[in-house]
C-alpha cells in the first residue's frame, strides 16, 4: 500500500518523501510544478536510492487523479499541493481559493470514490489569528485569518472537519505548521522560492549569498525582549519526521484531529540572524525597518499534543537550521535552476 503525495516536488514534500522512503513506505507523487522543480524528486531518488510513481498532473484534474488511484494501492493520502504567498494571495484570491480549495475538494471526492479514508493536511499556524495568546495550543478558538491564503487554510478544515462528521471512518489530521526552515542536511533539497522571497531565513540565504544587498527587519519596537517579533522555526526535516507520525497515527484514527508541529520555542528576527552569522561565520548585512502590515508580535507553538498522540519531538534547534539553509543555499545559488 502507498501513500499519495500531493504537491510532492515542493520544499516540504520533497523532504518528506525523504523520510517516508528512507523508513521503507511507498510513495505516489503528484506535482503540476506550478512552485517547484522536479529535480527535485530526481535528488530525492538519488538521496535515498528508491523509486516510486511520480504523476505530473493538476490535483483539481478529476481524471488525472482517478487515473493515479486506479494505477495504484493508494491507502493514505499527505495534501500539501497549494499555492502558500500571502501577499500573492491578496492580489490574487480567485486564484488562491480556486488551487487550494477545489484541489482538496477534488481530491475528497476521488478518495471517497476508491475507499481512501486517511488524510495529513498541511494546515497552518495561521488558522489561530490575532486573538491568542503563545503558547498556542489545539484546544483555542480559531481567529479570522487576515488574508486569502491564510482563509484557504481555516476552509479546508472546515471542510475536514464537517467530512469527519459526515463520515465516521475518515480520518484527517490537520498539522498545524509553525515556521519552516533549514533543509536536508545533505544540501542537496531545499527552499527554492520563486522571485524575491518574502520569508525571513531564504531572505536571509539570499543575501547572505549575495543576491541580495541587505535585509529589513521588520520593526524593532514589538513588546518583545529585543523588539524583534518571535516566531517558532521548526527543521523542515523535524516537520517531515512529523508526516511520517501522522500517516501512521491515520492508520487506527478517525475523525478530525489538529496537532501543531513546531518546537514550542519562540526566536526573534535578530536570534536567527544573529544565530546564522554566528554558525556560518559570515557576516549579513541588515537595517531596521517599519512593521510589516499584518505580523503578530509573538507566534509560538504548544508542541505537547504531538508528542502525546504521535510520539514525535523535534530534534534540531536554531544553530543546526541557520546552517543546513547555509549548505543548501550556497551549493545551490540558483535553486534547482542552476
Ligand atoms: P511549495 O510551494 O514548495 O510546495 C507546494 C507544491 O504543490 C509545489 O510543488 C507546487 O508545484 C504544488 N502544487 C500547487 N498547486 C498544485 C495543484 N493544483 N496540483 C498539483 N500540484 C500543485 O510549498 P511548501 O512550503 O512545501 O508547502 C507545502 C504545504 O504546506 C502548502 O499547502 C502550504 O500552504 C503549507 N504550509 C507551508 C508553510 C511554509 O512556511 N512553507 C507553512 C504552513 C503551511
Ligand atoms: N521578516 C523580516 N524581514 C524579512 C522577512 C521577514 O524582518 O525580509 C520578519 C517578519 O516580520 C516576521 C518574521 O521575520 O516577524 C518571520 O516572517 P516570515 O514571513 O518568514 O513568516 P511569518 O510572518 O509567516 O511568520
Amino acid at each position: 500500500m502507498a501513500t499519495l503525495v500531493t504537491g510532492g516536488s515542493g520544499f516540504i514534500g520533497s523532504h518528506t518523501c525523504v523520510e517516508m522512503l528512507n523508513a521503507g513506505r511507498e510513495i505516489v507523487v503528484v506535482d503540476n510544478y506550478c512552485n517547484s522543480n522536479p529535480e527535485a524528486l530526481r535528488r530525492v531518488r538519488e538521496l535515498t536510492g528508491k523509486d516510486f510513481p511520480q504523476y505530473e498532473a493538476d490535483v483539481r484534474d478529476k481524471a488525472a487523479l482517478s487515473r493515479i488511484f486506479e494505477e495504484n494501492d493508494i491507502d493514505s493520502v499527505i495534501h500539501f499541493a497549494g499555492l502558500k504567498a500571502v501577499g500573492e494571495s491578496v492580489q490574487m484570491p480567485i486564484e488562491y481559493f480556486d488551487n487550494n480549495l477545489i484541489s482538496t475538494l477534488v481530491l475528497l471526492e476521488v478518495m471517497r470514490e476508491h475507499g481512501c479514508k486517511r488524510l495529513v493536511f498541511s494546515s497552518s499556524a495561521t488558522v489561530y489569528g490575532a486573538g491568542n495568546q503563545p503558547p498556542l495550543t489545539e484546544e483555542m478558538p480559531l481567529g479570522t485569518p487576515t488574508n486569502p491564503y491564510g482563509r484557504t487554510k481555516s476552509m479546508i478544515e472546515d471542510i475536514l472537519r464537517d467530512l469527519c462528521v459526515a463520515d465516521k471512518e475518515f480520518s484527517a489530521v490537520l498539522l498545524r505548521y509553525f515556521n519552516p526552515i533549514g533543509a536536508h542536511p545533505s544540501g542537496r533539497i531545499g527552499e527554492n522560492p520563486n522571485g524575491i522571497p518574502n520569508n525571513l531565513m531564504p531572505y536571509v540565504t539570499q543575501v547572505a549569498v549575495g543576491r541580495l544587498p541587505k535585509l529589513s527587519v521588520f520593526g524593532d519596537d514589538y513588546d518583545t525582549p529585543d523588539g524583534t517579533c518571535l516566531r517558532d522555526y521548526i527543521h523542515v526535516v523535524d516537520l517531515a519526521r512529523g508526516h511520517l507520525c501522522a500517516v501512521d497515527y491515520s492508520a487506527n484514527h478517525t475523525g478530525a484531529e489538529a496537532i501543531n508541529l513546531g518546537t514550542g520555542e519562540g526566536y526573534s528576527v535578530l536570534d536567527l540572524v544573529k544565530t546564522f552569522m554566528k554558525v556560518n561565520e559570515m557576516d549579513v548585512p541588515y537595517v531596521i525597518a517599519p512593521r510589516r502590515d499584518g505580523d503578530l508580535p509573538a507566534v509560538y507553538s504548544c508542541p505537547d499534543k504531538a508528542k502525546r498522540l504521535l510520539g514525535w519531538e523535534t530534534e534540531y534547534g536554531l544553530e543546526e537550521m541557520c546552517r543546513d539553509s547555509w549548505n543548501w543555499q550556497k551549493n545551490n545559488p540558483n535553486g534547482f535552476n542552476a
